[in-house]
Formats: structure tokens, sequence, C-alpha cells
């Protein structure tokens, strides 16, 4: 048995769910609709991929699940919580208990440790620096970096440089992790060992959300979100987590 969370309540509320989601940018002749009318839900345990071209929303969709950003219309419900009507502190403290999020360029400090990196993801948690630390090796043990604890970034290889932004996206154990593009920068090689780490998240239950160029990658994944012009134009639908996208076809 796959050790999935229990929803709040035990019930099948989904952990993402939007209903008519638009964004526009900008006024009159210059307003740009980065996001239309976007109707969506991930279910605890999920492994989705969102793919379309450049300039076609995933971002700008990845940032208002993440609660980065809010809407210009529609309603986001996370993991039970309506995003709109929470205040900006307690849109924090969601967004710091809740989610982890992952970046093409890993948007990691300079002149910091990968444990203090790590640890830095804790910071609005309430956990005690030394605890947070603690922690923070733990985290990056478990992506496989127990021996590059005080590397500072530019020591370090671009994969290994992720996997210390996943460890810090991980390390207070969110139940939903979202990945923009994680593997856009780096080689076949440590973008294959990214992507593993990404599944091995999965299977111990976070429910994951990734945004890919890369076809072959979304094509393994169970789950894809097609993103043209601010609309989702295909979703091959949710499937019971951790079966194979070759299997959810059947
Ligand atoms: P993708 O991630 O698929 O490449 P984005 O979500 O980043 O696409 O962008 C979608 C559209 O919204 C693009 O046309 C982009 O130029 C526009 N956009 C995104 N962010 C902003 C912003 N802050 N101000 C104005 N336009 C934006
Ligand atoms: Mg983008």
């Amino acid at each position: 048995m796959k050790p999935t969370r229990t929803p709040p309540g035990g019930g099948q509320e989904p952990l993402v769910r939007l209903s008519g989601v638009g964004r526009a940018y900008g006024q009159g002749e210059h307003r740009v609709h980065a996001l239309r009318d976007v109707g969506l839900t991930v279910h605890t345990g999920e492994l989705v991929a969102v793919v379309g071209p450049s300039g076609s929303g995933k971002s700008t969709l990845l940032n208002l699940i993440g609660t980065l950003d809010r809407p210009t219309s529609g309603r986001i419900v996370i993991d039970g919580h309506d995003v709109g009507r929470l205040g900006d502190q307690q849109l924090s403290a969601l967004r710091a208990h809740r989610i982890g999020f992952v970046f093409q360029n890993f948007h990691l400090a300079d002149n910091t440790s990968a444990l203090d990196n790590v640890a830095g993801g804790l910071l609005y948690t309430g956990v005690p620096r030394r605890t947070r630390r603690r922690y923070a090796e733990a985290a990056l043990e478990r992506v496989g970096l127990g021996h590059r604890l005080h590397h500072r970034p530019h020591q370090l290889s671009g994969g290994e440089r992720q996997r210390v932004a996943i460890a810090r996206a991980v390390v207070g154990n969110p139940p939903l992790l979202l990945a923009d593009e994680p593997t856009g920068a780096l080689d076949t090689h440590s973008g294959g060992a990214v992507v593993d780490l990404l599944r091995g998240l999965n299977t111990a239950g976070t429910t994951v959300v990734i945004i890919t160029h890369d076809t072959q990658l979304a094509e393994q994944l169970p789950r894809r979100l097609h993103m043209r012009d601010g609309a989702l134009v295909t979703d091959t639908g949710a499937c019971e987590p951790g079966r194979a996208a070759h299997e959810a076809v059947t």
C-alpha cells in the first residue's frame, strides 16, 4: 500500500481545486490574459505534468496554485483553504506549511551552505533554529547530499544544486510540491536524477506538479495538462496515484 496522506476530514476533498480561474495583466489595449477560465482538481498522491509552448501560462498557473500570486477571477482552494478568503499572513502560513517550490534556476542563496539554504525552508514555520538545521541535514541526506552539507552553491554541480533546492522545498514535509521546469537548466543525466528524486517523493506520498518542456519526461508521468494561449486545452485526467501513463490510457 502506498503511504498517501489522508485528506483533511478524511473525505474526497481534492488537494488543489481551481474553478473559473483567470489571471490578466495590464489595462485596456495592453491587457494580457495569461490564464483564462481554468478548472482543475488535483488529488492527494497525484503526479502531474504541465506542458505547453512558452508563454502559454504554465508558470502563471503554478504560481497561482502555489499562492505566490492571486487570480483576477475564479476560485482557488488548496488543502481545504479558500485562498481568496485568506489574508497575506494566513497565505504565508499556508505556503510555509503546505507547499514546496522548485524553480529552473534553483533560487539558492549564494554565500550560504547547502545546510543553511535548506534550513531556510523552515524559516516561517516556527521551528527553532537548531531543529531547523537538524531537519535540513536529514533532508539533504534524503536527496543524496549528506556529504555536501557545508558546500556553497558555486561548489556544487547544477544537478546537486537542484537537489539542494528540492531538499529545501520538502524539508517541512509539505503535502504539495510544485516544480517549474526543474530540469530545464540541467544535462540529461542530472535531469534524470532530479526526476527520479521527484518520483521518489511522490511514491512516498507527496503530490507533485511539474512544468516541463521535455515531452519524453511528460510522457512518463501519469497525468498531463496541456496549456495553450492561457487555456487548459487537454487534461489526460486523474488516475490512480502511482499508475504509469501507459496504464492510464488503456
Ligand atoms: P509559460 O510559463 O507557459 O512560459 P507564463 O505563465 O510565464 O508562460 O506567461 C503567460 C503569459 O502571461 C505570457 O504572455 C507572459 O508574457 C504573460 N505574463 C506573465 N507574467 C506577466 C507579468 N508579470 N506582467 C505581464 N505579463 C505577464
Ligand atoms: Mg514558465
